[in-house]
């Protein structure tokens, strides 16, 4: 097989349930993420049809431009599943039924004592340039495929816990064998108390429009995160992916490192409980109008010893006392720290209010989240977290005895 190192790639989705919006596709984004971590360049995600011409026509278009082609789905036995075939078109080749594959097919029923069905004979072809990928979780396996000029055609079958064992497993270790991606390196930091576009606008179009490092923004649900990525520069004695990185990295987090509460896919609950665990304390939340949002976010945690909410119109007897509510949530929870949170509309906005009692002391800060409503709500405890997670990075500070600190490693 010639040499080629897969520097970039194409996915192709296969089934008439994604195009007709009734499964989404969660295949295609996983395995984007994967080979974009690794180096990879992937120029295109493709949803089709089962329609024969549609898909040796996807096939044959991107093993023009790609190194490598992956594709999930249409490896069913039924005749709507037509992945094999493509390839079969696109390669010229016939399939046959491999003695092999047709062997571990039948005795999969013959372990169950069941007649086999003569339909799944289909899933024992083999084209004589492609692999079987083995399945140990369903009846479709895979096909690996090497073209002439040494590009590769990895198909898969559509289910996810099907799919991504045979990636991980099978295909990952043979492509990584092979020469997969470049030398890169991808970081991401997600920030909390800043909008997307302030964030963008403090980093700046030189950064922002450059292509190595690529810094990029984006708003997403619990944050707004900046994604660094940067590969080897290919001179001789150029510098790695990491070290570009890493002064990218400095320049935002000089600029944006008070925002930063986070780094790669971390979630709030994950950054809370982090902390919480390294001082040994566990949460009560008391909520007032909030409809439960401020708990909603840290999901279903250990940490939380009890969580109760209460509407925003129901007379607070105690004139808004907020630490009050925080310390008898914190009595009756058993918990070293109480956490309430308020929100009131106010205008088209929505006010937050917090109070946190810890053995740190007590602390309260207001904030106004952006609009109303269940937007309002969800950005209110968005806030919310980021007020905790400060006060019990400011708790880890001033102890006498410093355990490590995860923030440490974050703002630098
Ligand atoms: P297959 O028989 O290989 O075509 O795949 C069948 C099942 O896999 C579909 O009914 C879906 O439930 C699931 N599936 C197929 N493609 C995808 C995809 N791209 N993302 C998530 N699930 C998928
Ligand atoms: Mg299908």
């Amino acid at each position: 097989m010639p040499a080629r190192t897969l520097l970039t790639a194409e996915i192709l989705s296969i089934g008439s349930e994604l195009t007709a919006g009734e499964t989404r596709d969660t295949n295609a984004s996983e395995l984007a993420r994967s080979l974009t971590g690794r180096g990879v360049e992937v120029r295109r995600l493709q949803g089709l049809p089962d329609v024969l011409a549609a898909v040796a026509d996807a096939y044959r278009a991107a093993l023009d431009t790609a190194d490598l082609v992956v594709s999930t789905g249409g490896l069913g036995p039924t005749p709507d599943d037509l992945t094999r075939e493509a390839i079969a078109a696109v390669t010229g080749e016939r399939p046959e039924v491999d003695a092999g594959l047709e062997r571990w097919l039948r005795g999969l029923w013959a372990r169950r004592d069941m007649p086999f069905p003569e339909i799944n004979l289909k899933q024992a072809w083999l084209i004589p340039s492609a692999t079987a990928i083995p399945n140990d979780n369903g009846t479709a396996p895979g096909w690996w495929v090497d073209r002439p000029d040494g590009r590769v055609i990895a198909a898969l079958p559509g289910p996810p816990r099907e799919m991504r064992p045979m990636w991980t497993g099978w295909v990952l270790p043979r492509l990584e064998t092979r020469g997969l991606g470049r030398d890169v390196e991808i970081r991401t930091l997600r920030l909390a108390g800043i909008g997307e576009s302030q964030a963008a606008d403090i980093l700046g179009d030189d950064l922002l429009r450059g292509s190595n490092p690529s810094v990029a923004t984006y708003a997403r649900a619990d944050a707004v995160d900046v994604r660094i990525s940067a590969v080897a520069d290919g001179a001789a004695g150029g510098r790695t992916a990491a070290q570009i990185a890493d002064a990218a990295e400095r320049f935002v987090l000089e600029r944006l490192g008070d925002h930063v509460w986070g780094r790669g896919d971390m979630s709030w609950a994950t950054a809370i409980g982090e902390r919480l665990e390294a001082l040994g304390w566990q949460l009560a939340i008391a909520e007032i109008g909030t409809g439960g949002v401020f708990a909603a976010l840290l999901g279903d945690v250990p940490w939380v010893r009890c969580a109760e909410t209460r509407a925003g119109d129901e007379a607070d007897g105690d004139g808004g006392d907020l630490e009050g509510r925080a310390e008898r949530a914190r009595a009756s929870g058993g918990c070293e720290v109480g956490i309430a949170v308020r929100v009131t509309a106010r205008g088209d906005d929505t006010a937050v209010s917090v109070a946190i009692v810890s053995p740190h002391g007590s602390h309260r800060e207001r904030r106004l989240a952006f609009l109303g409503g269940s937007l309002g709500r969800t950005r209110a405890a968005l806030a919310a977290a980021a007020i905790l997670l400060a006060e019990l990075r400011r708790a880890a500070d001033a102890r006498p005895d410093r355990l490590p600190q995860p923030s440490e490693e974050i703002v630098r």
